[in-house]
């Protein structure tokens, strides 16, 4: 049997990369972890999850803070914002979450972690800084960057992606953001609040174009509120650099073409698979610019070699990275065959108010071709929502026509918190009864969910058919009182 020097190396120490190396080291795998930065932790923890959701909490402050008469409280003049100390207190989080992804920490769980550029030079051997390093199974986790589309003249712009976004010395006077994405909608309110002047440019006609219209919608309007512009159905033709600020030409669907010019322009298109330089096709593994090539069991063509995050080019999220690195795990090291199932990956984006998802909603239920009932609970019936100032926002709950719940997206205050029910709920196969009856504190948010599957049983239980039969057998005499 051939002898290698680990019996698992993973390429890329970010989510995906980090679950499986601790979860292979402490069921005692010899363990190899390579990350190219000089740093662990990815781009959730430098130029993703983190740093967005630290900037979009004080966004949130500050926007709170200009809009107190709105709670009964005084108007305060609020300075500027001084971006550095924005900056300051986002370097800070990472620094604290920093030392749970620490070479020193994977050390002891009894990784060895390597810093280079490694490439594939068979495929069980990587060549790193020089030298030559062989195992058993190898796990490709380099993750994503953001995908820049040959747009006339962006190449020779210097645009923004989200690695640029949380180290300005300076808040930016205007930004045109390229995308309606879940990054885009974010940065769009965040940078707004913080008063940054904000354009929004999306081809499709509207935004965060894998969710419901209704859904997406809701956001816009905020956003809209707020002040952010939002053109859809709009083309972008070309950009140009003119000094101190940068043009994009956009073409909206039956108009004339536009020049727009902000200080800034973010990229936010999509995300590309880190995949080139890795030696790939020098060992037959094929692949393209939205991810590898993988069998359920997220193994490549060469079946000791796997992926996990991003590079799957499924859902690119950390909990998704994190699930594919169990996955990883299971088939790599326990040898327990384990595939990817997606079906109640649930994921949010992180505007005010959030939006999450799990299951199907609406579009993925027509294209698979599944009819569905609908049941909706709005947040301005929710007593806290109301005491809170939040009152945007529903819930919808899809049931199959057996009335199996197939699908829950939650538009609203903290819904990435709130769907979490939903994850439990539908992993454990509970019934929308179940749901209605158990009983929720009040007042919370989370009482929208019980309500939803209550105003579904509702329908159920206080039908005709049920009253007729309550009639015959008890007696009961009907309504005491009625419309005039
Ligand atoms: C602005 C932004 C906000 C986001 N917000 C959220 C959120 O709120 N919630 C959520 O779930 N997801 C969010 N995401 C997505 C999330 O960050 C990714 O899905 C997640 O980081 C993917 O994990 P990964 O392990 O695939 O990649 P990463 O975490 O990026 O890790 C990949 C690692 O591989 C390294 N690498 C790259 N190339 C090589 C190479 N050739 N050799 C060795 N190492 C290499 C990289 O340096 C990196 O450390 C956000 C992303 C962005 C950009």
């Amino acid at each position: 049997m051939a002898n290698y020097d680990y019996d698992i190396g993973i390429l890329g120490g970010g989510s995906g990369g980090l679950t499986v190396a601790a979860g292979a080291a402490q069921l005692g795998a010899r363990t190899l972890l390579v990350e190219k930065e000089d740093a662990l932790g990815g781009d959730c923890l430098h130029f993703g999850c983190v740093p967005s959701k630290t900037l979009i909490h004080t966004a949130k402050v500050y926007h709170l803070m200009k809009n107190g008469p709105k709670f009964g409280l005084p108007s305060v003049e609020v300075k500027p914002v001084d971006f550095r100390e924005v900056a300051r207190r986002i370097q800070s989080v990472i620094q604290t979450i920093q030392k749970h992804d620490s070479e020193e920490r994977f050390c002891g769980l009894g990784v060895k972690v390597e810093f280079g550029t490694p490439t594939f030079k068979d495929e069980h051997t990587i060549d790193l800084n020089g030298k030559s390093l062989s195992a058993k199974n190898w796990v490709i986790a380099t993750g994503s960057s953001a995908a820049i589309p040959p747009v006339p003249g962006l190449e020779q712009i210097p645009y923004l992606t989200n690695r640029d976004l949380f180290s300005f010395d300076r808040l930016p006077a205007s930004m045109i953001i390229l995308g309606a994405g879940p990054i885009a909608a974010e940065m769009a309110q965040a940078f707004n609040r913080l008063g940054t002047r904000v354009s929004v440019i999306q081809r499709s006609g509207q935004i965060l174009s894998n969710e419901d219209k209704d859904m997406a919608d809701g956001i816009m309007e905020v956003l809209k509120e707020e002040g952010v512009k939002i053109c859809l159905n709009t083309a972008i033709l070309s950009a140009k650099d003119l000094g101190i600020e940068q043009e994009v030409v956009i073409q909206t669907k039956g108009a004339a073409p536009l020049s727009l010019k902000a200080e800034r322009i973010l990229v936010a298109l999509g995300r590309e698979a880190n995949l080139k330089g890795l030696n790939l096709e020098g060992i037959g593994i094929p692949y393209d610019e939205k991810g590898l090539k993988l069998d359920a069991r997220l193994r490549t063509d060469h079946k000791h070699i796997y992926a996990a995050g991003d590079v799957t080019g499924a859902y690119q999220f950390t909990h998704a990275a994190g699930y594919e690195g169990s996955i990883v795990v299971s088939n790599a090291i326990f040898h327990l065959p384990r595939k990817a199932d997606y079906t109640y990956l649930p994921w949010c984006t992180y505007t005010h108010p959030e939006l999450a998802s799990i299951g199907k909603n609406e579009k993925r239920a027509k294209a698979a071709g599944i009819e569905y009932d609908v049941w909706v609970e709005e947040f301005k019936d929710n007593d806290r929502s109301l005491a809170e100032g939040e009152p945007v926002g529903k819930i919808k709950m899809l049931l199959d026509k057996k009335g199996k719940p197939i699908g829950v997206q939650i538009l609203g205050p903290r819904a990435g918190d709130l769907v979490s029910e939903w994850v439990a709920a539908l992993n454990g196969g509970v019934k929308p009864m179940t749901l209605a009856a158990a009983v929720h504190p009040y007042p919370t948010l989370g009482e929208i969910n019980k309500k939803v599957a209550g105003t579904y049983l509702s329908s159920k239980i206080f039908s005709e058919r049920v009253k007729k039969g309550l009639r015959f057998f008890f007696n009961l005499r009907g309504r005491a009182c009625g419309p005039t």
